[in-house]
């Protein structure tokens, strides 16, 4: 069966492998049986492992959603009653955390930086030294919207020194940015099996502390499907999820941790690199900019400055690019027209070549200026 190729490079679904694709026509079956439990064990050891945690430790817990419900689990399931969550705010999905807070009507302090400034963390310390009714730290480890790294190593430290919990939302960098949740001070982090693991949408996972989910038994309980304890549960007496699994995508994802592991973590990522690379190489030669230094950059999302020039038009350049199997997607920073090309997915540096031509032409198309001297500025 011959599959048409699309080279995504919107921040998630990434392109996937053909053999992830067709891992998920399997015979049916009911996710009852103990051959599917058997196998959703071994996707959650696994999924610890990747982040190089301790199995008694640190434990996987899987749902039926996208990205945001981990999010929304972490958030709504590890607060104590009367405490507060700091959340770290530079960008669209630490803005989204904010709401789920605001949402739950969770007490929190929502720290807010620039979009395009690392966390000043002496503020973060004086909060956190003045303020004792915060429990928990959350952060994003890279803010999707500009591509900005988190330093959330620094920031768990901190978080550590005053018994807090730390929860870091490392949805667009999880299986790609190799990550070590002792080394990296993390209790929590999260991902969706559509982006760094290269496999299809409809499962997302938070892997934590066993030790601080057993203590969250007695917290409040905020929503009833998406809590952290209860699932945690179900998952240690029966192996199953409480409700209907997204069956075919665990299916992918046995198939793309496969992949993973052969691939090999530190392969992977210079994967993402080369990729990364392709696209300044390619922005810089069509006199493109970034809207955030390079230097802050996580290595797996550009986001660019949309030209300043009233010929440009997304719209177009997106169509033009799409109708050749290349997907480019909109920015998320308010008051800035910027658009995203990303590093993730089963693409190398070998597709990125041909995609400046295809944008060339785009822009060519749209009757603008191409000088040497670049598109602005
Ligand atoms: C993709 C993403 C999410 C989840 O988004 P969904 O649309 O729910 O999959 C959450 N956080 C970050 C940082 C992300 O990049």
């Amino acid at each position: 069966m011959e599959i048409k190729r699309n080279i995504l490079l919107n921040p998630g679904p990434a392109t996937t492998t053909d053999t992830v694709k067709m891992s998920q026509v399997v015979p049916d079956i009911c996710p009852r049986e103990k051959e599917f439990t058997v196998m959703m064990e071994e996707i959650r050891r696994d999924l610890v492992r990747i982040v190089h945690g301790e199995q008694g430790e640190y434990t996987a817990v899987l749902f039926c959603g996208s990205g945001t419900i981990s999010m929304d689990v972490c958030l709504n399931s590890l607060l104590p009653c009367g405490k507060k969550v700091l959340v770290i705010n530079n960008g669209a999905y630490s803005q989204r955390a904010v709401e789920i807070c605001a949402y739950y009507g969770l007490e929190y302090v929502d720290l807010q930086f620039r979009y395009d400034e690392l966390p000043d963390l002496e503020r973060v310390e004086a909060i956190l030294s003045e303020d004792k009714d915060i429990a928990l730290v959350y952060a994003t480890h890279n803010e999707t919207g500009t591509g900005l790294l988190n330093p959330v190593r620094e920031i768990g430290a901190l978080a550590h020194k005053y018994q807090l919990t730390f929860i870091v939302d490392t949805t667009s960098s999880y299986a790609m940015i190799p990550i070590d949740v002792k080394k990296d001070n993390i209790d929590f982090c999260m991902a969706s099996a559509q982006k760094g693991l290269m496999a299809m949408t409809g499962l997302s996972f938070v892997i934590g502390r066993k030790d601080l989910i057993e203590a969250s038994a007695d917290y409040p309980k905020r929503s009833y499907y998406c809590n952290l304890y209860l699932q945690y549960k179900y998952f240690q007496r029966t192996g199953e999820m409480h409700f209907t699994p997204p069956v075919q995508t665990v299916y992918s994802v046995r198939q793309a941790l496969k992949e993973y592991w052969k691939e090999g973590e530190s392969a992977k990522w210079e994967r993402h690199t080369r990729v990364f690379e392709a696209i300044h190489n390619g922005i810089r030669k069509l006199g493109f900019t970034c809207l955030i230094p390079r230097e802050l950059q996580s290595g797996l999302v550009v986001a660019i400055r949309c030209p300043d020039d009233p010929k440009w038009n997304f719209e177009k350049v997106h169509d033009y690019c799409y109708e050749r199997g290349f997907t480019i997607y909109p920015g998320k920073v308010d008051g800035n027209d910027s658009f995203r090309l990303c590093a993730l997915g089963a693409i190398d540096s070998d597709d990125i070549f041909p995609f400046f031509e295809v944008l060339e032409e785009a822009v060519r198309g749209l009757g603008m200026e191409l000088t040497k001297a670049g598109l602005q500025r």
